[in-house]
């Protein structure tokens, strides 16, 4: 890279000496012993997963230049790499022509996906499932949109009896679909959500941050491969790069089918000055200065990894996905565990057994405080009580607290047979008295 560059006289950059930097970074690396730790299988709590090596050395490679994806003035290079790694992106969804870039997150890419509903039918109202990610609720606060929630059925997906239903008052401009709830990976039936659009006209906006990445998989149940096989027909799409896609945290990614909603994005910022006639990412980003690096990160990842069905990335998907599979399936051979409900993708949520919907909680919250004195790291879920007929819903809270499992890394799938022994010691301990 320094090569590129040898043309220039040569300069030395001020800059603090290695002797005073180091004792800085290992108290640095001695404060970041304070988390759980997300890169081993041992952790199957939360969404959290190392990015890949090539990510994190491209990434740091690109904060050599620093590069800004706002204007091509300050990243031409990374500009480029930013449109080739989202043209990969929204390939998996049969996407050629499209208008798309990346942002800090997801919460950011479904902002803008809800802007420009908000702006295309003004007025209307905005519905996700009651499952869906909280901050569609919030966004269309921060956005003045109205918005609401439709209800969800016991598998987990959106009610289409009750979209229905509401959808012939007339007022809804635009349906979220999650593809993977962050709760429980639950899939809402997109085909039947599209097939509402045509009667009612409303937009269909699918929240893939979680989920986008499993189309790849080929390991999916029939009716959650149909949902994925339509999402290409959706409105705009948003996934996570920085979720399943082995990116560093500050990555997600917005995609609109029609590149016309870019014309909404318009201004004329008189400190940005736009030095060519190619398309600006900051023209069509409601962020202005975004991290080049993430785009390197993100470019460097696909070039290694391509996102194909029958690549290297998508087998590892698909391990974390049969990973849930097994362990389900060791859950549901041995009484004493619950299942509520199937897992679509790689998310499991499980409860051990009691009389009363307040003692299973109870003993949901004693094994996770065990399992995590015994490094095993989980994760909690409150499920409304409805998804256990058989418990008598006692303590009044209408839910019951659950296990849940994100099992994200591809090694998971190896060392789910010694997570479930080790949760069957940890049971034990809980249910032998002190
Ligand atoms: C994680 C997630 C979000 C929010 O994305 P961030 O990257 O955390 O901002 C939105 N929707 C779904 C379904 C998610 O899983």
């Amino acid at each position: 890279m320094d090569d590129g560059f040898s043309a220039l006289p040569p300069f030395t950059a001020s800059a603090t000496g290695a002797d005073r930097i180091q004792p800085v970074l290992l108290e640095a690396a001695e404060r970041l012993r304070d988390n759980y730790p997300y890169f081993h299988p041992l952790y199957a709590g939360q969404m959290l997963k190392p990015p890949h090596p090539v990510a994190r050395a491209a990434y740091a490679l690109a904060t050599w230049v620093n590069p800004n994806n706002h204007a091509l003035d300050g990243g031409r290079a990374s500009s480029a790499m930013e449109k080739e790694a989202v043209a990969g992106i929204a390939a998996m969804f049969g996407w050629a022509e499209f208008l798309g870039h990346l942002t800090g997150g997801g919460t950011m890419a479904n902002l803008e996906a809800l802007w420009v509903a908000g702006r295309l039918a003004p007025g209307k109202v905005t519905v996700a499932s009651a499952s869906a990610h909280y901050t569609h609720g919030r966004i269309s606060g921060v956005l003045q949109l109205p918005f609401e929630s439709i209800p969800v059925t016991m598998d987990g997906r959106m009610d289409m009896g009750a979209l229905e239903q509401r959808a012939e008052r007339g007022d809804i401009g635009c349906v979220v679909a999650t593809l993977g709830t962050t709760g429980t990976g639950s899939v809402d039936p997109l085909p039947q959500i599209l097939r509402l659009r045509e009667r009612f006209g409303f937009r269909v906006h699918v929240d893939a941050a979680y989920g986008g990445y499993f189309t790849l998989a080929d390991n999916l149940a029939p009716e959650t491969r149909a949902a994925f096989d339509c999402a290409g027909q959706a409105d705009s799409i948003v996934i996570d790069p920085h979720k399943h896609g082995l990116q560093p945290y500050g990555c997600g990614c917005v995609l609109f089918r029609d590149p016309a909603v870019g014309a909404l994005y318009k201004h004329d910022s008189p400190y940005t000055y736009f030095s060519s006639k190619d398309l600006h990412l900051g023209e069509i980003s409601l962020e202005c200065s975004r991290p080049g690096a993430a785009a390197v990160a993100l470019w460097a990842t696909q070039r290694l990894l391509p996102l194909v069905r029958d690549g290297e990335f998508a087998a590892d998907l698909a391990q974390s996905r049969a990973a849930a599979l097994e362990f389900v399936e060791r859950l549901r051979g041995d009484s004493r565990w619950m299942v509520p409900l199937m897992p679509e993708l790689d998310i499991v949520v499980w409860a051990h057994r009691a009389e009363t919907a307040a003692a299973v909680s109870e003993l949901s919250q004693k094994i996770f405080d065990r399992a995590a004195a015994r490094n095993l790291h989980l994760a909690l879920i409150r499920l409304p009580v409805r998804y256990f007929p058989q418990l008598l819903p006692d303590d009044g809270s209408g839910t019951v607290l659950c296990l849940r499992s994100v099992l994200m890394k591809p090694e998971h799938l190896q060392w789910i047979h010694q997570i479930f022994d080790l949760l069957s010691t940890i049971v034990g301990e809980c249910l032998t008295p002190d």
